[in-house]
């Protein structure tokens, strides 16, 4: 046994000094050291001992793991330091090599045209109020002076989410939740951007899409401050050369109403496809604030006024920027975003 020890020694030794690598180290760890390896073997064989030899031999094979582990560990060492040293080598740097180019993003055109009119209205004096996307039926609709019987909430497809909660379909609740809190301070002037949602998908429709909201009220405000402000309006957005034109229209909520039309951005008025050639593009939707709404949000439309308008944010980016497919403006392709 003390033979078969030695020989053990002698042969794992001579193995490990001729390793080449780190696998070939750890299979010659398991050939000796393992569960199954020779030097295991020999102290399993123990048991047949007579009890005056056990403690000698076992001393020795104690001593011989011990030789055997040391001589894994430094070599173990040796091997990976040559292999640390390889890889170094052969991992040069190519300073010569071109950089990786980072790309800048730019602001979505949409949001470009959001800040522009928040910018010009904020010069008119404006304030920039905000409010929930998801809606009381209260604010989106009877507020307004929209009853649950009135046929204009059928122009406004809405998601509801439950028969008195819903998507808001317009930034119109907004002018409610103003007043109701500012009353009964005056003037209220503010813009309200934001999303908004409808049941619609085409060409010129989005389920969702932005509108930015317009409510003026004061005293003696009159029909000839809103046409002033939104004819200021329209020509810093898209020139000063533009016209307005205002057409009789409906709106729950603004008595009277007024569709707003520009002179065509494409044409200047002399008629082409774009303007259907009536030389006019409409923009926005506006009224006196209905007495009715003046009243339910707390105000006394007998000493108040006011006027309010609306403005799809993606028909403005539209025409100002001849984009003739609204769903350019969600698809996300870098080539159509990078032109603005
Ligand atoms: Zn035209």
């Amino acid at each position: 046994m003390r033979d078969k020890l030695q020989e053990i020694k002698t042969a794992a030794l001579e193995s490990l000094a001729e390793a080449a690598d780190l696998e070939q180290l750890e299979k010659l760890r398991v050939k000796y050291l393992g569960k199954k390896g020779e030097l295991t073997q020999v102290l399993r064989g123990m048991g047949k001992l007579s009890p005056e030899e056990r403690p000698v031999i076992g001393q020795l094979a104690n001593e011989v793991r011990d030789i055997i582990e040391q001589e894994l560990q430094s070599k173990r060492e040796e091997l990976e330091k040559t292999a640390q040293q390889k890889k170094l080598e052969q991992e040069r740097i190519d300073v010569t090599m071109p950089g990786r180019r980072f790309t800048r993003g730019t602001r979505h055109p949409l949001y470009q045209v959001l800040d522009e009119i928040k910018h010009i209205f904020r010069g008119l004096g404006f304030a920039v109020a905000e409010g929930p996307e998801i809606e009381l039926d209260y604010y989106n609709f009877e507020a307004l002076n929209i009853p649950k019987d009135h046929p204009a909430r059928d122009m406004q497809d809405s998601f509801y989410i439950t028969e008195e909660v819903l998507l808001r379909t317009h930034t119109s609740p907004v002018q409610v939740r103003t007043m109701e809190k500012k009353r009964p301070e005056l003037p209220i002037r503010i813009i309200a951007p934001g999303k908004v949602y409808r049941r619609d998908d085409d060409a010129t429709h989005s389920p969702m899409f932005h509108q930015v909201e317009g409510l003026l009220v004061d005293e003696r405000v009159t029909f000839g401050d809103l046409k002033g402000t939104l004819l200021t309006f329209a020509r810093q957005m898209f020139g000063q050369e533009h016209k307005i034109r205002l057409r009789p229209s409906y709106f729950p909520f603004t008595e009277p109403s007024a569709e707003v039309d520009i002179s065509c951005v494409n044409c200047g008025g002399s008629g082409c496809r774009v303007c259907s050639h009536t030389g006019w593009l409409e923009i926005l939707g506006s009224g006196m604030v209905h007495p009715k709404v003046l009243e339910m949000a707390g105000y006394d439309p007998e000493k108040v006024s006011g006027f309010a308008f609306g403005m799809g944010v993606e028909r403005i980016a539209m025409l100002k920027y001849g984009i003739d497919d609204l769903r350019l403006l969600f698809d996300n392709d870098l080539r159509f975003l990078q032109q603005f």
